[in-house]
């Protein structure tokens, strides 16, 4: 009995263990993927400042090291090859890397592939490699990956084969994107409230960013099942801005929460999804996800798919011509130079409190000095005698 007991508690151990074991490997398999890809640094907008540029950079990877997702940052070298910066733009880049994040070629200006322009297209990739490939070759590593500026890679199919000829030839293997969420569109409007210390509207334009990306995001989940029958392992677009470097904590936090597992980009990419050439015939950067789609289905998708408000659009275009930036840079300026206004007014205050107080003890001692003198001097007055008085004038005591 005893035995019979121990051997069916070894077989429910055995098929608890089982189960476990099997509920983990189906919960792992089926928990949805995203690779984080952050394009444009060391930062998105041209007239962006070196300082804003370090405070951008700096947040984003405190956030990202804080919960090691590893990402990939995509360069313009020309916002690196700055006169007068360049070192402490490449150092930017060296933070990247030396937290353990990826960096990959955008081109050099942020040229787009158009038809007619592989030449200079080509040179652009060639000349986008080389701080990259210097820093990334401090760590006995080189670049590796490019992600094509605003998603074109031709459009036809012998400029596309062109292309991938080309990367193949360079060891690139090409970066593609299945979501994007117009971060771009929100962050000026972002940017401009910054400028003006307009917190609400920071606060109510981050929202709204994060709530278009859920759209986006479960938008393009649909996409995934209807074309590749599931959900792929997702690769996510945005750029190096102030809305993604103020806001990384709760983006992040919104696909945790959709029950997305953060992977490398080299992860996303070993499905079978991304290797399928795809028909797609036109110059539009649009998602992996919708250039494998068939033509009818693509059609609907671009109908359905969740746009940006036309409130919000509008506002972005009327603030397109980045002009504030500038306001924001003094900004920043004028801010540090309170900073050493402050520091400046607190020393003197200091400065002021000692004074004061060796005065004090001065007027004090002469003080004590003059009322003992005085006490001493009715004292002697009433008796007479004035022999403590003389005293007190030759030691000058007290
Ligand atoms: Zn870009």
């Amino acid at each position: 009995m005893q035995y019979l007991f121990c051997k069916r508690n070894f077989y429910f151990k055995f098929f608890f263990i089982c189960k476990l074991f099997l509920f983990v490997s189906i919960y792992s398999f089926a928990q949805k993927t995203i690779a984080i890809t952050i394009d444009d640094l060391p930062s998105a907008l041209p007239k962006i400042s070196l300082m804003h540029s370090v405070e951008i950079n700096n947040k984003l990877i405190a956030e990202l090291d804080k919960k090691k997702v590893p990402v990939i940052g995509f360069v313009n070298e020309f916002m690196v090859a700055v006169d007068g910066e360049e070192e402490e733009r490449t150092e930017m880049l060296r933070k990247w890397v030396s937290k353990g994040l990826e960096l990959g070629n955008h081109t050099y200006s942020h040229t787009g592939f158009t038809t007619g322009n592989f030449h200079k297209y080509e040179n652009e990739i060639r000349k986008g490699e080389i701080i990259t490939n210097k820093v990334l070759g401090e760590k006995g590593k080189k670049v590796r990956y490019f992600r094509p500026p605003f998603l074109k890679i031709g459009s036809t199919v012998p400029e596309k084969e062109k292309l991938n000829l080309f990367l193949a030839d360079m060891n690139y293997t090409l970066a593609p994107a299945t979501i994007e969420s117009s971060d771009f569109v929100f962050n000026l409007i972002y940017l401009k409230a910054k400028v003006q210390d307009d917190t609400a509207t920071m606060r109510s334009i981050a929202k709204e960013y994060l709530d278009f990306t859920l759209n986006r995001l479960k938008f393009y989940e649909e996409v995934s099942e209807k074309t590749a029958g599931e959900i792929i392992p997702q690769i996510f677009l945005c750029h190096a801005n102030d809305i993604n470097a103020d806001h990384m904590a709760e983006l992040l936090h919104l696909f945790t929460n959709e029950g997305y597992r953060f992977i490398s980009l080299d992860k996303a990419l070993e499905h079978p999804f991304y290797h399928e050439a795809d028909d797609y015939i036109g110059n539009e950067g649009i998602s992996w996800l919708l250039r494998h789609s068939n033509v009818e289905d693509r059609e609907v998708f671009f109908k359905i798919m969740p746009k940006v408000k036309p409130k919000i659009r509008k506002e972005y275009e009327a603030v397109q011509d980045n002009q504030f930036i500038f306001l924001l840079e003094e900004r920043i300026k004028g801010a540090s130079v309170r900073v050493w206004l402050l520091f400046a007014f607190l020393g003197f205050i200091i400065l002021l409190v000692f004074f004061f107080r060796v005065l004090f003890q001065k007027l004090n001692s002469k003080l004590n000095f003059y009322s003992k003198f005085l006490v001493i001097y009715i004292n002697e007055f009433e008796t007479g005698m004035n022999t403590n008085l003389i005293n007190l004038k030759n030691k000058s005591i007290l």
